[in-house]
């Protein structure tokens, strides 16, 4: 491979900007008229401006970026995380293209990205699923009958459904009827697909996903867990590896669970299988994202596995160089999302300038960001900036070491979750491990205001 478009920006464009360095790979960033300082579009080798700065007039537009990849000349592209990165139609378009999609095949996508067919292809496969409708639910009376025989709470969740959107609780009938009609109506608005489905509803479940890793020889290995509990509104502010709630018996189980899943996907590249896991050590498979994760960082630290690096060396064909007797977890990461947002104002966004920037070092400290001093945020996009991450030989020196950098990353001119994330570092819940996906409700209503 010799020369890769990103379709993509922000952190994760710069993060493959410099895998594809580091293997002697040429890099062309294509960026909308918004981004045109952005530090990705810098660094990379090439760049080609592919319209406007709303994400639908550019990092959305697969003609403009087919048409790129033509121009220039690439061998393949990677979609990074959100925009078309888990698009079929898009993978699909690269196929036929021959340009290598840096991922699954678009059939694989296809899949697993409709959660129904996921959920019963991994079911079948023999992996655990949580109990719910099959496939998707159109009528209100399916939709009681459903709950009456898992059982209330349950979930009302997008078939096309992510970023942690769509979803709804429902306790009883009179809830469900409700919440089954301004769930449809949501997902349609949302996603462009009206389709939901139904699940039993875990209560404090904790969010334990594995990564996985296939190349095209048939080779699946899974690089460990990461505990992803700490979510406000089902999205994702702190994750770490290994979790603090994992025995190795439990460890080897989900394990094997995620590999089955992800050999009963046809799996090509890197990916991730999502469980939630209950009080008694219960799991069951959500979903699989099909794409490079946000919080892949807590694995790299961890494994000392590059996987990005991976996903292109995949891409080009290669057999994947080791086994997974190979891969130890001697090491404890975790990574808090700085986002430009106001924690003590409901997280309005707060784009802007960054009048002064310093991103915190020393041992055992990672930034991954764009963001430098005088750097202008765009509106326009998702509102993480940077990925602070942390490692050391056991949680409490990554937690400690966590604390120590918060404090010496100065972003001014903008409100950041900086403050919150001292906050939960500092909380007894936080620190004991005990934490599941209810821990930020409470904590929010212990605490209102950060700095
Ligand atoms: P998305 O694709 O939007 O990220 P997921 O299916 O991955 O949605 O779920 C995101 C989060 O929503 C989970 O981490 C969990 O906190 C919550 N969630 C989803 N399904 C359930 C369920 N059946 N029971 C309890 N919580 C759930």
């Amino acid at each position: 491979m010799q020369k890769v478009l990103i379709a993509n920006r922000g952190e994760i464009a710069l993060r493959i900007v410099r895998a594809c360095r580091e293997l002697g790979i040429k890099s062309l960033a294509v960026y909308s008229e918004a981004d045109i300082e952005s530090l990705h579009v810098q660094l990379a080798d090439e760049a080609i401006c592919i319209g406007k700065a709303p994400g639908v007039d550019s990092y959305l537009r697969a003609d403009r970026i087919i048409s790129a990849a033509e121009i220039a000349d690439v061998d393949a592209i990677h979609p990074g995380y959100g925009f078309l990165s888990e698009n079929p139609d898009f993978a699909e378009q690269c196929e036929s293209c021959n340009i290598k999609f840096i991922g699954p095949s678009s059939q694989s996508i296809r899949k697993m990205g409709d959660k129904a067919v996921a959920k019963d292809t991994v079911r079948a496969a023999g992996v655990p699923v949580v109990d719910g409708s099959d496939g998707p639910i159109t009528e209100e009376k399916d939709a009681i009958k459903t709950a009456k025989r898992i059982g209330y709470p349950v979930i009302i969740k997008a078939v096309a459904g992510g970023g942690g959107r769509g979803m709804r609780v429902a306790h009883n009938d009179v809830s469900l009827r409700k919440e089954f009609h301004i769930a449809g109506n949501e997902a349609e608005k949302a996603f462009g697909n009206g389709s939901v489905y139904i699940e039993k509803y875990i209560q404090n479940p904790r969010h334990i996903e594995f990564q996985v890793l296939a190349d095209r020889h048939g080779k699946v290995l899974h690089l460990g867990e990461r505990d992803c509990s700490v979510q406000r509104r089902h999205q994702k502010l702190i994750e770490e590896a290994p979790s603090p709630f994992l025995t190795k018996e439990l460890r080897r189980k989900m394990g094997a669970a995620a590999i089955k899943a992800t050999k009963a996907a046809d799996y090509e590249g890197a990916g991730t299988i999502e469980f939630l896991v209950d009080d008694e050590g219960g799991f069951y498979f959500l979903e699989m994202n099909t794409r490079i994760q946000v919080e892949h960082t807590v694995t790299e630290e961890v494994t000392g596995i590059d996987l990005v690096k991976q996903q292109l060396l995949i891409a080009q064909g290669e057999p994947i160089a080791f086994d997974q007797k190979h891969i130890t977890f001697d090491k404890h990461a975790i990574e808090c999302r700085i986002n430009a947002e106001d924690p003590s104002r409901n997280f309005t966004p707060s784009p802007g300038c960054i009048d002064l920037y310093y991103a915190p070092g020393g041992h055992g400290v990672r930034v991954d960001s764009h963001a430098y001093g005088g750097y202008v945020i765009p509106p326009y996009y998702d509102s993480m900036i940077g990925k602070l991450i942390t490692y050391g030989k056991d949680r409490e020196i990554a937690i400690q070491r966590m604390y120590r950098a918060l404090d010496e990353y100065l972003i001014r001119g903008i409100k950041t979750t900086i403050p919150l994330h001292r906050a939960i570092l500092r909380d007894p819940a936080f620190q004991s491990g005990e934490v599941t996906t209810a821990f930020m409700e409470k904590f929010m209503e212990r605490n209102k205001t950060f700095d």
